[in-house]
């Protein structure tokens, strides 16, 4: 037998003798706080063909059937790509549809290049009808448990006629075709009201998406309207106004001129009505697009983050997870794991709508024609759809290791935005190693609280390349 190589270990700083391990495949967090159940003395044990204790003989059982101990034959990274197949590219359970109704905003954040073209880009009646026909198809051949519909922009809520129709047609025929509809958005919060979310919760609005680029004085200096004008008030008060009826998660944009602050935005949020709202709250650098994308790009794009669904980055890592630790101390809840994939691009009946009626795989392609993946005009992806669809998105140096099911190769955007390629990977294993580590002390924790007590030789963190 061997051990998974998406097996991590970790020993817990606060708890001694406490060691869990994770493995990232099949996402099984086990607790070892037996001090005659060591899995680094088991796992070396099973390698070197040694005699097991009775405890670590039911161990060794249990673990094979978790897939976390392999017969010696096993092709790992074949069961790797089955289940890439299977749960991640050809998965039916659920379909997930970004729309953009439009690319203009009502803001001009600095670091954003929309404000070029704000004009441009609004989904027109005809191609709202379009696109809700185009999903009912979709819907009746997948036939998922859930739709999930993020509206996206530019600013969505400047144009509701479309998100209004979309909301209440498909909510309706997923009702009768008995698929789970939820629906978020992505907003910067300015035009959002009580009355707008009172008539969409019961098509299935669950959530918003709000960004604060740090406290009042920062955040106004950054996120304006086009006279310059701060906007901090305007979104805290309206969520204020809407507190209670949805699940808020809460980003944020920070480079050396307002990270100090987004420490105070955390004790404010905690402060405020809506507290109790916020499901999650994780804070990125601003990230910068290479000036070719940037120029190739129709009708605009974010500066501050590709997309505003996923978190991941390798820049300023420590900056990041200090900002987790202060938002976990404050009491608000940060992103269980540092996922980076595999995301929205990597799932066939998963795809972003542009105001035009173009598709693409990713929130952040759209505008950047030669990454088309089709139309609504036609059921299926072209060429180019396909193509990314199918190509290998790893290399050989990820097929060892630990975070390949967290990863699958690294965020597509930024592997344009890095190499102008969308076939070579994009690594942000600091990120994901540091971020991994500080989810399993978490788990540590909580773990010991309620211990399942279990077992297997991995590298521990110690150990992994940085
Ligand atoms: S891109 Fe980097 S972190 Fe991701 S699987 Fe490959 S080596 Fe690992
Ligand atoms: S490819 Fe990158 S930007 Fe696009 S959805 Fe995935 S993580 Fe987000």
């Amino acid at each position: 037998m061997k051990p998974s190589k998406f097996n991590i270990l970790s020993h817990g700083k606060d708890n001694p003798g406490h060691i869990l391990l994770y493995n990232t495949l099949h996402d099984h967090r086990i607790l070892f706080d037996d001090p005659d159940l060591n899995p680094e003395t088991l796992f070396e044990k099973i390698q070197h063909g040694s005699p097991l204790s009775p405890k670590e003989t039911d161990a060794a059982v249990d673990l094979k059937e978790m897939g976390i101990l392999l017969d010696d034959d096993v092709d790992e990274q074949k069961v790797f790509e089955e289940w890439y197949h299977a749960k991640i590219r050809e998965r039916t359970d659920i379909m997930q549809v970004t729309i953009l109704p439009l690319m203009a905003c009502n803001l001009a954040c600095h670091y954003c290049f929309e404000n070029a073209v704000r004009e441009k880009g609004k989904m027109s009646p005809e191609m709202t009808d379009k696109t809700i026909a185009w999903i009912k198809r979709r819907l009746q051949k997948v036939r998922p448990e859930n739709l999930n519909i993020h509206f996206f922009g530019g600013e969505p809520l400047l144009h509701t006629p479309p998100i209004k129709k979309i909301a209440k047609e498909l909510w309706k025929f997923c009702q009768d075709l008995g698929v789970k509809m939820h629906m978020g958005m992505i907003t910067n919060g300015v035009l959002l009201t009580p009355e707008l979310v009172d008539e969409l919760v019961p098509c299935g609005f669950e959530w918003v998406k709000i960004t604060f680029d740090g406290d009042k004085e920062a955040h106004d200096h950054k996120r304006v309207f086009h006279g310059g004008k701060g906007t901090f008030d305007i979104i805290y008060n309206n969520l204020c106004a809407i507190a209670g009826k949805l699940k808020i998660a809460i980003g944020g944009n920070f480079d050396a001129e307002n990270y100090d602050s987004m420490f105070s935005l955390v004790e404010r949020l905690k402060r405020s009505p809506f507290a109790d709202d916020i499901i999650v709250a994780r804070f990125k650098p601003i990230m910068k697009v290479n000036s070719v994308i940037a120029s190739q790009r129709e009708g605009g794009g974010r500066l501050s983050s590709f997309c505003d669904v996923c978190a991941f980055n390798s820049k300023q890592v420590d900056e990041m997870f200090a900002l987790q630790k202060k938002t976990l101390e404050t009491g608000l809840p940060v992103q269980e794991r540092p996922d980076i994939g595999p995301c929205e691009y990597h799932s066939r009946h998963s795809m972003t709508i542009g105001p035009d009626g173009s598709i693409y795989k990713c929130p952040a392609f759209v505008g950047l024609r030669n990454l088309m993946a089709g139309d609504i005009e036609h059921d299926d992806y072209n060429d180019q759809g396909e193509k990314q669809l199918m190509t290998q998105k790893w290399d050989h140096e990820c097929e060892t290791c630990h975070f390949l099911p967290n990863c699958a190769g690294g965020c597509r955007m930024a592997a344009v935005n890095q190499t102008g390629s969308l076939e070579i990977k994009s690594c942000d294993f600091q990120y994901l190693k540091e971020g991994t580590e500080e989810f399993m002390q978490r788990e540590i924790v909580a773990l010991s609280r309620s211990s399942e007590a279990y077992a297997v030789d991995l590298p521990s963190f110690d150990s992994l390349p940085t």
